[in-house]
């Protein structure tokens, strides 16, 4: 059981596959957020094209 869907989670997730485990990747949220470029969208810092 991974806790946290976040770059820790995703990572360990990615790590584990084709293990012989059984893995459960739980997080409070349905989607994930991608942090390092939340301040550049905030600040309309990137363009659509
Ligand atoms: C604005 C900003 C910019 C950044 N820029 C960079 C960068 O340029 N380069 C860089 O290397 N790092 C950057 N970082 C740091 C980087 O984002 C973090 O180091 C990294 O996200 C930490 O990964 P994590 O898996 O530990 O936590 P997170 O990515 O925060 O993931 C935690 C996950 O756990 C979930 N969660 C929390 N509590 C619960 C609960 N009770 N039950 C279920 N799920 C829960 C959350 O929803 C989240 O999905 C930045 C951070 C911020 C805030």
């Amino acid at each position: 059981m991974i806790i946290g869907a976040g770059f820790g989670g995703l990572r360990a997730t990615h790590a584990l596959a084709g293990a012989p485990v059984t893995v459960h990747l739980l997080d409070r949220n349905n989607y994930h957020t991608f942090l390092p470029l939340l301040y550049q969208v905030a600040a309309a810092g990137w363009s659509r094209a």
